[in-house]
């Protein structure tokens, strides 16, 4: 398999998506959760998936993070063709280049913060003494020095999907995805999850890209993505339109 950037091709976006179709099979019933599309994504950019329940927001970002394959197309990320890559391929290729936020949070039940957000640094062979000081100067990032051997559900929500951010981070990955990440949190709250993830992803020039219903999301991101019936109706570019108001 050839999942490698070749001298003298051109110059390609950091992720690639060609004619991707994601269809569903329940029974007799085909449900098609995206439907032949294609767009780009440029490094360091804040992208919003935006789009009511049930448009393909969630299969899109699990079809770009290597979660789920789909039935038609291409995805390249930095240039590797992700919709191709076996298991072991896409574990590797996740645990460096992919951080992933869930809007449930997704910590394990019996790890402690500290023990959460070090593990991808576990997978990744990083000894002990490094994964802890690693953690806990993000866990003090994320202001949750307080709170280093407090358990999930010794947590507040808010709490929870800080660790899950600091999670997401520590391994450095060129992007994060985020799925409603504050779905399940209140207005101030979610405020403040979303200045934390977009603050983190700034300063290491990172790309972002979040799913998200709720419009007022996309007034931090430079462009919006458009979903609507598992097709992207249009991008734009955020920070333009706001020039203009
Ligand atoms: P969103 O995240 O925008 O709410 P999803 O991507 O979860 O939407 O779902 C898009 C469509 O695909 C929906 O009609 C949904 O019911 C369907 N769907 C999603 N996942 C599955 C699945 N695993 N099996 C069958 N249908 C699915
Ligand atoms: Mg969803």
């Amino acid at each position: 398999m050839d999942t490698n950037y070749k001298a003298g091709e051109k110059m390609s976006s950091l992720i690639e998506v060609k004619n991707v179709s994601k269809i569903y099979r329940m029974g007799d019933e085909k449900i098609v959760a995206l439907n032949n599309i294609s767009f780009s994504m440029e490094k360091g950019k804040f992208y919003c998936l935006l789009g009511t329940s049930g448009s393909g927001k969630s299969t899109l970002l699990n079809l770009l993070a290597g979660l789920e394959k789909p039935n038609k197309g291409e995805i390249r990320i930095k240039n590797a063709l992700i919709s191709k890559m076996n298991e072991k391929q896409l574990a590797k290729f996740r645990q460096n280049n992919i951080g992933f936020v869930f809007q449930s949070y997704n910590l394990l039940p019996m790890l402690t913060a500290l023990e959460n957000v070090s593990l991808p640094l576990t997978f990744k062979g990083e000894n002990k003494k490094v994964r802890d000081k690693k953690a806990k100067a993000l866990l003090k990032a994320v202001g949750l020095s307080e709170r280093l051997n407090h358990r999930p559900n010794q947590m507040s929500g808010g709490q929870q999907q800080r660790v899950s951010i600091a999670r997401a981070f520590i391994g450095k990955p060129d992007i994060v995805f985020a799925d409603e990440p504050t779905g399940n949190l209140d207005t101030k709250t979610s405020k403040e999850v979303m200045e934390l993830i977009t603050s983190m992803a700034r300063e290491n020039n990172q790309t972002l890209v979040i799913v998200t219903h709720d419009i007022e999301i996309a007034d931090y991101a430079d462009y919006v993505v458009y979903i609507r019936d598992g097709l992207i109706e249009k991008i734009e570019k955020a920070m333009e339109a706001k020039e203009v108001l």
